[in-house]
This record gives structure tokens, sequence and C-alpha cells, in this order.
């Protein structure tokens, strides 16, 4: 292995603690942190945007921990080449089953027992919130940022490999959607958000969009706050935020509608 291999991101250490959390500091409290692993050809685009807000603030604080593992390292070679042309012929590259295979045979061990392998990739299942909620509740995910034509199919039968999906549309890789959904799974982790509350009562959390914010001033453009918000009135505010999360729903996403009652039957 290249001496780049013992280089980590966030990560200082994987062994397991029992000790109580009080008697935790650094590494130890890190041991038990979420800890997301990704296998990526831009490890330096790590931490990104997850290091910045209240996902970076938690990074730091050890609520959750990264290792950014560079494909490179496991290529082929003085190129270290990590892709090939596509059996069958085609446009592009592939990323190569030996290659990926080695990195994930790297991974796997250290990731803690009971975290998810997913491969990043337009032809997976959505992301969900339930996914994410689901994530949050596991010791951490590991992660494949496919790049070029994607995968070669066979490293995702022989790991038995999830494919989650950001949207029905292409990205060059799989980077952008392993921060979009960990930054989604980050924070829902205890402690990550100040208000617990606040992802309670979200946008897909009870199986609605959320109603319409508004904040000061009371009147811009000559629009106003409306008039129920301003009153006081707490009932009736819950009840228009009902109202207004069952309409947009309703009209903006009948999917979700048609799922909807019955949830809640
Ligand atoms: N040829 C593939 C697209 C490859 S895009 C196809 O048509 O299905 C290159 C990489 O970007 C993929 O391997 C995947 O890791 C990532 N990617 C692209 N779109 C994505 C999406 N909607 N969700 C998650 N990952 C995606």
């Amino acid at each position: 292995m290249s001496d780049t291999a013992s280089k980590s991101h966030g990560r200082k250490s994987i062994t397991a603690s029992l000790k109580p959390r009080s008697l935790m500091d650094g590494p130890e409290r890190l041991a038990r942190a979420w800890s997301a692993q990704v296998i990526t050809l831009l490890p330096d685009a790590f931490p990104g945007i997850l290091g910045h807000s209240l996902t970076g603030k938690a990074l730091k604080d050890g609520l959750w921990q990264l290792d950014a593992i560079d494909l490179r390292q496991f290529g082929i070679g003085k190129h270290r080449n990590v892709d090939d042309t596509p059996a069958g012929g085609g446009a592009g590259m592939v990323l190569r089953a030996d290659v990926m295979g080695r990195a994930l045979d790297h991974a796997l061990p250290r990731a803690p027992k009971g975290a998810p392998l997913v491969y990043l990739s337009p032809r997976g299942t959505p992301f969900t919130q339930a996914m994410a909620r689901d994530w949050a509740t596991r010791p951490g995910v590991t992660m494949i940022c496919g790049r070029f034509e994607g995968l070669d199919q066979r490293v995702i039968d022989h790991y038995d490999i999830q494919e989650v999906s950001l949207g029905d549309f292409v990205l060059t890789g799989g980077d952008l959607a392993a921060q979009a959904m960990i930054d989604a799974t980050v924070r829902l982790l205890p402690g990550v958000l100040g208000n617990e509350s606040s992802t309670e009562e979200e946008s897909f959390s009870d199986g609605l969009l959320e109603h319409p914010q508004y904040t000061r001033p009371a009147e811009w453009q000559g629009r106003k706050i409306p008039d129920v918000l301003m009153s006081g009135h707490h009932g009736e505010i819950a009840k228009w935020r009902r109202a207004m999360s069952e309409e947009t729903t309703k009209g903006r996403r009948p999917d979700l509608w048609a799922n909807f009652p019955k949830r809640n039957d």
C-alpha cells in the first residue's frame, strides 16, 4: 500500500469502549461517534460543505466522524489506474471491480458493525427522510462514490451493496450525493441541532410538507404576514399550519398525499 493509505480524514479511533460517557474524552469519545466512511476519487472534496455550519460544528465536537478513503491508492500500476473501458464497448470509463474490491477490503473491517454499505447511483432506491432516520439510528454508514460511467456490477453483487439515488438526475460523481445524504442523516443525530423539536415538525416527518414560514418585518413590499400568525393564539396557529401543510402537500406532491391517510389510520 502506498504511504497515503495510512492517511485518514477526521478518524481518530475505531476502538469500542464501554466506559461511561463522562469518562470519555478525545479519541475514546470519538470511537462511539456516528461514523461515515466514504470511498472516493476526490478525498479533498470532504468534508466540503459538511465542515460548515451545524454539521461542521458537530464534526468538530466529535458527535460524528468522517473518513474519506482515496480510491486512487488502490489503483493499478505506476499511474494507479482505477478505471477501464466498458465491456461490450461504448463511451466513457468504468471503475474496476478489483480496484474497488481492494478499497472495500480496506474499509469494511474499519466500519462499525451494522453500518449500511451504500453505492451512490442514479439506478438506486431514491433517498428519503425515512432512510436518513434509519441511518441515524445505525453506528454509521460506508459509502462508495462512483465517477465516469459508474462501477463494475460484480462489486455491487459480490458485497451485496445497497444502491441509493439522490434523485432522478445524473451527477458527474457520487460525492455531492454522499454529502447530501450524510447531511440529512447527521442533522438527526442527538445533539446536532440545538432545537430537537425542529426535526419533528419539518417536511416529511409526518408524511406532509411543512407549512410556509415567515419572519420580520411584519410587512414587506406590501405583503403582510398572515394575521393568524400574529394573533398569539396558539390553537389557531397550529390549526392554520396543519391546514397549509395539507393543502401544500395535496397540491405539490400528490404522491405523498396519496400515502398520507393510510399512514395515519
Ligand atoms: N452511467 C450512469 C451514470 C454515471 S454518473 C447511468 O447512466 O446510470 C457517475 C457517478 O455519479 C455514478 O457512478 C454515481 O456514483 C454518481 N451519481 C450520478 N447521479 C447520481 C444520483 N442521482 N444519485 C446518486 N449518485 C449519482
